[in-house]
């Protein structure tokens, strides 16, 4: 029986990363692990470090690295969930960040980056009409609404428009993308851990290109 493999989603905003990683994670039976929940999360419970992430998020810059990499290390010193494995989801997004996963992760290191790759103006209309559960997290489209008019079809919560899908916001981000996130591709394809995946066409096309990609390294890899 193979481990639930250890897993970095990258790709810019409006990719479907959210969507495709809590389906991956729900396919092998492992973490999905998103920072951005876990900061939105936080800011409801109205935490210190929740409150302070906000004042970043809302404008679309990025949180700094500190703050993230405190709250990922306190994550993974949970060995159970290193060893059940995990889909890393909006983490990391610097060079920084990236080598500080790798550190924390010691001996234990990522088997794989998948790099989801979509044209910017894809991901812009996407982005654009993107609606949220409040609640579990679950994604939308204006295109593709829940059942019941914004009522999450998995948990029942209030279905939104993010604070920061803006068009500032947006614009934002998919400018820190390329300024901070590129550098962190080189990084891994120096590491022969990157692989990319097209992100373009529907969401089950690109979930069985993902797996086929993942399953497809490890066998290559001789995993356990
Ligand atoms: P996401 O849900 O992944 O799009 O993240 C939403 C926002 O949370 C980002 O625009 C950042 O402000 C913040 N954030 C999430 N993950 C990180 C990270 N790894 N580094 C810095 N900021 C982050």
């Amino acid at each position: 029986m193979m481990r639930g493999p250890r897993l970095v989603l990258l790709g810019k905003q409006g990719a479907g990363k959210g969507t495709q990683a809590l389906r991956l994670s729900e396919h092998y039976g492992t973490a999905h692990l998103s920072t951005g929940d876990l900061f939105r999360a936080a800011a409801r419970a109205g935490t210190q470090a929740g409150l302070s992430a906000q004042r970043y998020m809302d404008v679309g810059e990025l949180v700094p690295d500190e703050i993230v990499i405190g709250v990922v290390e306190e994550l993974f010193a949970d060995t159970k969930l290193v060893e059940r494995g995990f889909v890393l989801d909006g983490f990391p997004r610097t060079l920084h960040q990236a080598e500080e996963l790798d550190r924390v992760l010691g001996a234990t290191p990522l088997d794989l980056v998948v790099n989801l790759d979509v044209p910017t103006e894809i991901a812009l209309v996407r982005l654009a009409g993107r609606r949220v559960c409040e609640d579990c997290g679950t994604t939308y489209h204006v295109d593709l609404p829940p059942a019941v008019p914004w009522i999450c079809d998995v948990c029942g919560g209030k279905v939104v428009q993010r604070d920061d899908d803006t068009e500032s916001a947006i614009l934002r981000r998919l400018e820190l993308y390329e300024r901070e996130t590129l550098p962190i591709i080189q990084f891994y394809r120096r590491q022969q851990r990157l692989v990319v995946v097209a992100g373009n066409g529907p969401g089950a096309e690109v979930f069985e290109r993902l797996v086929a990609a993942v399953d497809t390294f490890r066998e290559l890899c001789g995993e356990p």
